[in-house]
């Protein structure tokens, strides 16, 4: 089923989760491991990224077509960046040709080092070109979501610029859009407000990350410009050397933040996981989620 389809026939919130293709045996193994325990909590989607400038290409497809066959419904990401045109729609028939029906659509970042994107010479420069190019391939066959944020991307000159470039790629085809991680809600409310104030409609899931490490947060947040709000910021600080401490940290914030999104009558909501199980199962638990045996297409996760 498409995420499309799902997302309007949900009857309640969907919960997804999201991997990244390992490198190493003893990696596989664990992402197995974790996939099996966040399947009982019924995710609506399982989605795989997609490496820079196309260096997983191979183990993504891989493990699209695994996650499939453990009876979950994959995304699959898939960037421009650092690869042809040519190279980019040969993929696109990898994941279809896998059964993929659900492609997260998205640019990519400069390699390491690099703060300009500089796009391949025969590649697209943009997400929204990479939205066109699917929409004109497969029509209606696949469905399309793309990146959103609420703070902004780190490269914009603006909020308001990056909206109308995100209005763009509505416009090419988006049924759907997943948005880089925050940790004050106050940034996703006010980028719903003013995304739907100039006509975007479609379903904007908000991607949640539970901190499981201070250094590894500093890391990430550098990266995609995610601001940490001072609170949360000290108590870390401050437990840094703790693990355990900072793991009832990060799924306590993240608890509240879900609580407060579900509240408001959010679609969705989408867990960066890291491959790791614990601070998303915690969550989900801390909240009355339960994991179930079985389950209907688009119903939410177990109920309180
Ligand atoms: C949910 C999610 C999943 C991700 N998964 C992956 C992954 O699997 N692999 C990976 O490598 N990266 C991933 N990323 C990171 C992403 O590739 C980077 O954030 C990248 O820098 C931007 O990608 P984009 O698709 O948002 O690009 P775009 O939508 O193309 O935007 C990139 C920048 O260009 C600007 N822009 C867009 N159109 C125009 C225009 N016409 N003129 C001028 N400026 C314009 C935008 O405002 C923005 O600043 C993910 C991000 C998110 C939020």
């Amino acid at each position: 089923m498409k995420i499309r389809d799902l997302l309007r026939e949900r009857r309640g919130p969907l919960f997804s989760f999201e991997f990244f293709p390992p490198k190493t045996p003893e990696g596989e193994e664990a992402l197995f491991r974790t996939l099996g325990e966040l399947k009982a909590f019924r995710p609506a989607f399982v989605s795989i990224t997609y490496g820079a400038m196309g260096s997983t290409r191979e183990r993504s497809v891989l493990w699209a077509r695994r996650i499939r066959d453990l009876g979950l419904r994959p995304l699959a990401h898939l960037t421009v960046a650092g690869q042809s045109r040519e190279e980019v729609g040969e993929v696109l028939e990898r994941f279809v040709a896998a059964g993929v029906e659900n492609l997260l659509a998205l640019r990519g970042d400069p390699p390491p080092g690099e703060r300009v994107f500089r796009p391949h010479p025969e590649g697209f420069r943009y997400a929204v070109e990479l939205v066109a190019r699917i929409r004109e391939r497969y029509g209606e066959g696949v469905s399309v979501g793309g990146a959103a944020y609420p703070e902004g991307h780190p490269e914009s000159p603006s909020l308001e610029a990056d909206l109308r470039h995100f209005r763009a790629k509505v416009e090419a085809g988006l049924d759907f859009a997943i948005t880089q991680l925050f940790f004050n809600n106050a940034h996703y409310f006010g980028f719903l407000e003013r995304a739907r104030r100039i006509g975007i409609g479609i379903p904007i899931l908000p991607g949640i990350m539970p901190v499981t490490g201070y250094a590894q947060l500093r890391r990430f947040t550098e990266v995609c410009g995610a601001s940490i709000p001072g609170p949360l910021l000290s108590q870390l600080e401050r437990h840094q050397e703790d693990p355990k401490a900072t793991l009832e940290i990060g799924v306590e914030h993240a608890a509240r933040q879900v609580a407060e999104l579900l509240e408001a009558g959010v679609e969705g909501v989408h867990f960066y996981t890291l491959n790791r199980s614990p601070a998303t199962r915690m969550v989900l638990e801390r909240l009355g989620f339960r994991p179930r045996a079985e389950q209907a297409e688009g119903e939410s996760p177990g109920g309180p």
